[in-house]
């Protein structure tokens, strides 16, 4: 790490080993770190003039290198339910989106990784935008930073408020690798937030590579986003199968248990209706979870009701195909959920963040050009027999 003279950086893009070697620059050791860290990240502190344990010379120098600034709140929407939904500035015309999920026995961050995503998957407001940048660990821990602190401040609470943090918000996280790992340290240092491996997920589209690196370097919670029982249906919805086919991906998941800190992989899938809900696409599923592993108990599946945004030209699941569905593959062994839909009145349901973005990869219009394909050709990809 080295400072530039007369810039300052900012101290929300340092795990605690950065900001170590950012104090032993500084003339400083370790315990100076890990009391600088606690103050940012425990106390939510951003004012070095109120660190009072600090030595008055520590602060001094600090006031002329760094600084602890979070991203610009731009809006905030509080739902019927108790979700929340953050809108942060992220420069140059984009914004990023951050939920908070309210339950009984916990509370859940949903944090953006990118503004925008490049991977274009046809069921994602986010997709549909177009990418525009990787976030930098500053933004990826800020939202966290930022909300954990609002909320004890709001709420009137010592304690943590935020016990799960999943990495579903916009973009891609594992295309942005550099950047997340040090703030997945963050979120699981005993002297940061403290959270448990089990309750930081990282969800992802298939990045294959990294899912394996993941599991070596940072073992979290994984979600794997499926969508599809077979490589033609989900090549058209999630585009980073062609270059990541289910003889990749399926490997990758039940290799990443090796590693794990839960004995399954999450397998998210959502229900989009006469697309991928058929009765014969629940049993391709369960055919295809069997094929890779000893039994089908290394994943769990969850369904999510595919939230609708103008764009997408595609509709939720009926209920009662979700349940029929969901009962086949639970008749096969496999546990699954339904995910209950939170904050739809706010858009701050599953793939309808949105932010705003400047699309520098055009993915915005590969998409719109591919949507001109009529819904009938991507039903041409389901097997026969499949009710559409
Ligand atoms: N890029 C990562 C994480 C962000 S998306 C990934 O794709 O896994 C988080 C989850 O929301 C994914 O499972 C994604 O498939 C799902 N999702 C995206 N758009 C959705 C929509 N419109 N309705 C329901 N779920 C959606
Ligand atoms: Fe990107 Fe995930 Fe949306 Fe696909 S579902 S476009 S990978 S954010």
């Amino acid at each position: 790490m080295t400072l530039v003279p007369g810039s300052t950086v900012n101290l929300l893009d340092f795990d605690l080993d950065g900001l170590t070697a950012l104090c032993e620059s500084l003339g400083e050791k370790r315990f100076r770190a890990i009391q600088l860290f606690r103050w940012i990240h425990q106390r939510g502190c951003s004012n070095f003039d109120d660190m009072s344990d600090l030595a008055k010379s520590l602060r001094a120098k600090l006031q002329g290198v760094a600084h602890v600034t979070s991203m610009e709140v731009m809006s905030q929407h509080i739902s019927a339910d108790g979700t929340i939904k953050w809108l942060f500035d992220v420069g140059a015309g984009n914004a990023i989106e951050s939920v908070f999920i309210p339950e009984d026995d916990r509370g859940t961050l949903c944090i953006s990784t990118q503004a925008g995503c490049a991977m274009g998957c046809r069921f994602c407001s986010t997709g549909h935008q177009g990418f525009s940048r990787n976030l930098t660990t500053g933004e990826i821990i800020g939202q966290l930073w930022f909300a954990e602190h609002f909320l004890r401040k709001h709420l009137g609470r010592d304690e943590r408020v935020i016990s799960n943090t999943v990495m579903m918000g916009m973009g891609e996280p594992l295309q942005n690798y550099s950047a997340l790992i040090p703030a997945l340290r963050m979120m699981l240092d005993d002297h940061g937030y403290g959270l448990s491996r089990r309750r930081v997920t990282v969800s992802t589209s298939g990045l294959v590579n990294k899912m394996d690196l993941l599991g070596l370097e940072c073992p979290v919670a994984l979600a794997v986003s499926l969508h599809a029982p077979n490589n033609a249906l989900r090549d058209n919805l999630v585009p980073l199968n062609i270059k990541h086919p289910l003889e990749e991906l399926m490997p990758a998941c039940v290799n990443y248990l090796k590693h794990a800190p839960r004995d399954f992989i999450t397998i998210e899938y959502c229900m989009l209706d006469a697309v991928n809900d058929g009765d014969d696409q629940a049993r391709e599923l369960v055919q295809l979870i069997k094929h890779y592993g000893r039994s089908v108990t290394w994943c769990k599946f969850n369904l999510i009701p595919f939230n609708p945004f103008p764009a997408s030209g595609l509709r939720r699941s009926k209920p009662d195909r979700i349940l029929a569905f969901s009962k086949i593959l639970s008749d096969a062994g496999i546990t699954t959920t339904i995910r209950k839909t939170r904050g739809d009145d706010i858009d701050a349901a599953c793939g309808q963040l949105a932010g705003d973005v400047v699309d520098r990869t055009r993915v915005a219009v590969r998409i719109a050009r591919q949507r001109s394909i009529d819904i009938q050709s991507i039903s041409a990809t389901i097997p026969p027999n499949t009710k559409i």
